[in-house]
């Protein structure tokens, strides 16, 4: 993972560290302070060993769906990996009276607990693609980066779409304009038919992507500069 610096701003193999998954404590006694949250990974790659990529994020878009008792759905087919349940993680409860109480998932304890919300019966079986975080964001998984992020960002884009269409709802039906039936999400067959077309087409949102971080010129990397840049970095 990244050290201590935004994972936009890793610039080359010594901004990362490796952390062991057993209990999230640097391969190298002597690395640099680390995130504090890295057992969110740890604990979700220790539980499901299927698990090849792990985002944690705190989403604008999608915090409200964490706190308000708005259950988050699938708005359209590109978000059908989300299922037709979104469980959410309340770290509250397994706070003690002296804890500092920051949110923060910074311990195996509490790594564990978030990453058995993957799991209805919170054992080996992977059964929700993306855990909400009560007031603080979302986690999801992947069997691959790519899977990984294709999740990540439409989980954001499915909390946009569904924040406008409750949005335009309730303002029709406050300006007395008629609205039509219930609002609608994808259904459980269409979440399944949804999820297996969602993993055979990742590759093109995935190349463009790519392209958009490669052009954009935050992101550097070290195996891509000339000796000058590299020395200005450093
Ligand atoms: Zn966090």
């Amino acid at each position: 993972m990244s050290g201590d610096r935004a994972p936009a701003l890793v610039f080359s193999h010594s901004d990362l560290i490796q952390y062991h998954v057993s209990d999230s404590t640097p391969v190298d006694p002597q690395s640099k302070k680390g995130y504090q949250e890295r057992f969110i990974h740890s604990e979700i790659y220790k539980r499901f060993p299927e698990i090849n990529s792990v985002i944690h994020s705190h989403s604008e878009a999608v915090l409200p769906y964490t706190m308000n008792g708005v259950a988050m759905k699938p708005t359209f087919h590109i978000a059908g990996f989300l299922g037709t349940h979104v469980p959410i993680y309340d770290i509250v409860p397994m706070y003690s009276e002296d804890d500092q109480q920051d949110m923060l998932v910074n311990s195996c304890r509490f790594g564990d607990s978030l990453a058995s919300k993957f799991s209805s019966s919170g054992v080996g079986d992977l059964e929700h693609k993306v855990v909400l975080m009560a007031n603080h964001g979302f986690t999801t998984v992947g069997t691959s980066i790519k899977q990984a992020v294709y999740r990540a960002i439409y989980t954001q884009v499915n909390a946009t779409v569904q924040t406008n269409a409750i949005t335009l709802r309730n303002a029709a039906l406050g300006a007395g304009i008629g609205v039509e039936g219930e609002l609608q999400y994808l259904n459980a067959k269409q979440v399944k038919g949804s999820l297996k077309m969602n993993d055979a087409s990742q590759d093109r949102p995935w190349k463009l992507w790519i392209e958009e971080v490669e052009a954009c010129g935050l992101y550097k990397n070290e195996s891509k500069s000339t000796p000058s840049n590299e020395t200005t970095r450093k």
